[in-house]
C-alpha cells in the first residue's frame, strides 16, 4: 500500500504562491491589506504609480502572496513599461509554484489594456484568474451588480477558470469571498 507508515504532513512541500496584480491606483495595496488583515504589510501608495517593486508576503508557511508591480499612467516611460512587462511575464511563465492570479480592476474602469494583457498571458499559460472589482462602494448596488454580471459574461467567453467578484477595502466587503478563492488555490494547506 502506497504511503503506509509515512506521515504525509512530514514530506517537504514546495512553496505555493498567488500573484496580485493591477493597474496603478486600482486599489491593489488596499486589497492586500484588507485580505491579509495585516495593516502596513503592503504599502498603500499615496502617489499613483509608486508601487513598482515585487514584494513577497508569507501568508502561512509555504504559502506566498506575490505583489506584482502595476502600471498604467501616461507619465511612465515606454522603457519602464517594457521592463515591467518583462518582470510580469517572467513571474507568470516561471510559475511552477504559482497557483493563481488575483487581478484588481477598478469597478468603474474594467478591462483596460493592462488587464486584457494579463488575462491573455494567464489564459495562454493556463493560470486561473480571480478578478476583484475594487472600490465597489463607488457604485450603487444595482450598477455594481450589473458590472459584475457583464464582467463574468466576458470572462466566461475566455476561460472557465476566470472568475470575478465585487470588493471594497473601504467597506470591507468581499473579503470572505477572496479568502475562499485563496483557500481553493492553496488547497487548504497550511
Ligand atoms: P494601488 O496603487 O493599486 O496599490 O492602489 P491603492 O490601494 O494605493 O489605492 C489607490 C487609491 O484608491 C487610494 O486613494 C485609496 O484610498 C483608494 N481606494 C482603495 N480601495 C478603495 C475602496 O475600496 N474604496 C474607495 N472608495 N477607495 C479605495
Amino acid at each position: 500500500m502506497v504511503g503506509q507508515g509515512l506521515d504525509a504532513h512530514a514530506l517537504p512541500r514546495r512553496p505555493s504562491s498567488v500573484a496580485f496584480a493591477g493597474r496603478s491606483n486600482a486599489g491593489k495595496s488596499s486589497a492586500i491589506n484588507a485580505i491579509t488583515g495585516r495593516r502596513g504589510l503592503a504599502r498603500t501608495s499615496k502617489t499613483p504609480g509608486r508601487t513598482q517593486l515585487v514584494n513577497f508576503f508569507e501568508l502561512r508557511p509555504g504559502q506566498r502572496l506575490v505583489d506584482l508591480p502595476g502600471y498604467g499612467y501616461a507619465k511612465v516611460s515606454e522603457g519602464i513599461k517594457r521592463e515591467w512587462q518583462g518582470t510580469l511575464a517572467n513571474y507568470l511563465e516561471n510559475r511552477e509554484c504559482l497557483r493563481g492570479l488575483m487581478l484588481m480592476m477598478d469597478i468603474r474602469h474594467p478591462f483596460k489594456d493592462f488587464d486584457l494583457q494579463m488575462l491573455e498571458w494567464a489564459n495562454h499559460i493556463g493560470l486561473p484568474v480571480h478578478i476583484l472589482l475594487t472600490k465597489a462602494d463607488k457604485l450603487k448596488n444595482g450598477p455594481a451588480k450589473g458590472t459584475l454580471l457583464q464582467v463574468r459574461a466576458t470572462l466566461k467567453k475566455i476561460s472557465p477558470a476566470f472568475t470575478a467578484q465585487t470588493f471594497s477595502a473601504l467597506q470591507r466587503s468581499g473579503i470572505d469571498e477572496a479568502h475562499a478563492k485563496l483557500d481553493e488555490w492553496f488547497g487548504f494547506l497550511g
